[in-house]
């Protein structure tokens, strides 16, 4: 057998659920025309998400296939943990070229795949293999209660701002990897590790339940994204340069300025959540040794929908010179 479906025998050979040891709702796995899910648990509600990833665009030829498949699932597990879901079942369809069938790049791919949904035990249910330029789509389906859904329109005047983790480090990795910046060599591996193998917030969005108004995943460049959260909640916003993370020993600040504020592909989560939450957020960052920023405040006075970054002396830093995020459009 060669070709399609001998190839899509060998990926799901490696992943495909033992049927006696079959838990978390799948009652028929990949090889029919269908899978087959329980529905979710009595109050409960699927959370559904797709992202997809294109050569050229969101990865390069050259890049390492192993992190390439790694990345391809951990950003659609990000956007079910910016949902507060927790992830259940995924989906991927996949154009590869030819000769790809044949050659150890999808296999690699495919490790690297596999690991992120054993990581966070998702099951691969199915998907579609075609040959084109090559792109992967996945689907993400989690389950989160709806009333606990971390929704982009829930902040409230006053609320804190904070954001997960290293954000700004993965454009920074990107901007050495295209050359546009030297970087010492100590900052080398957690900026590759950044860009490549972003990880899931999926422990931090369980825990914002009933905690945090506002969430979503921070992908297309944190000012952007916080604009989202913004014109969504009917509010203004002010971040506080002095909470941001500071760049990195040795990196300029204005390209710093850019990667943390415009950058992409941070995966970060943004939310937003009351004063009185402040300490059992610390708390959480503590428990889940993951730093959480609080850079900033959501407010009802003002434009809906714009965000002011203010300097020590509270005054207006001036922005015109950042390029705000990603747009594929623009
Ligand atoms: P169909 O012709 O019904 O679309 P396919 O021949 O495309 O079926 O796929 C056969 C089975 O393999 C289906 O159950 C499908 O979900 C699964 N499958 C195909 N490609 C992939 C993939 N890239 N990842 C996971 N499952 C896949
Ligand atoms: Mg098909």
């Amino acid at each position: 057998m060669a070709g399609e479906f001998a190839l899509i025998e060998r990926l799901l050979s490696q992943v495909r659920p033992d049927p006696n040891t079959q838990t978390n709702g799948l009652l028929l796995g990949p090889g029919d025309d269908c899978a087959l899910i329980a529905p979710p648990a009595p109050g409960e509600s699927f959370a559904i998400t797709t992202d997809m990833l294109v050569e050229g665009t969101h990865f390069l030829h050259t890049d390492s296939p192993e992190d390439l498949g790694w990345k391809t699932l951990a950003v659609n597990l990000s956007d079910l943990a910016a949902m507060g879901a927790t992830p259940r079942y995924v989906t991927l369809a996949a154009a590869l070229l030819a000769g790809d069938e044949s050659s150890a790049w999808v296999d690699q791919f495919f490790s690297g795949f596999t690991n992120c949904a054993q990581k966070h035990k998702v099951s691969l249910i199915g998907g579609d293999t075609t040959r084109g330029p090559r792109t992967f789509s996945v689907t993400a389906i989690g389950t989160v209660h709806p009333n606990q859904a971390l929704r982009r329109s829930g902040a409230q005047d006053q609320d804190d701002i904070w954001i997960s983790g290293t954000p700004g480090m993965a454009a920074l990795g990107l901007a050495y990897k295209l050359g546009t910046t030297d970087l010492p060599v100590v900052l080398e591996q957690s900026t590759y590790k950044a860009l490549h193998r972003p990880q899931p917030r999926i422990a931090l969005g369980l825990s914002l339940a009933g905690l945090a108004h506002s969430c979503l995943d921070v992908s297309d460049g944190l000012l952007q994204d916080l604009g989202h959260i913004a014109q969504a909640s009917g509010l203004a916003a002010t971040l506080h340069n002095a909470a941001l993370p500071p760049a990195p020993n040795l990196v300029d600040p204005a390209l710093w300025q850019q990667c943390l504020l415009g950058g992409g592909d941070d995966y970060e989560l943004l939310f937003t959540a009351p004063t009185s939450a402040r300490s059992k957020i610390q708390t959480l960052s503590a428990t889940l040794k993951l730093p959480l920023h609080r850079i900033g405040q959501m407010h009802a006075d003002g434009k809906a929908g714009t965000i002011t970054v203010l300097d020590i002396h509270q005054k207006p830093v001036d922005l015109s010179n950042l390029r705000h995020g990603f747009d594929h459009f623009a």
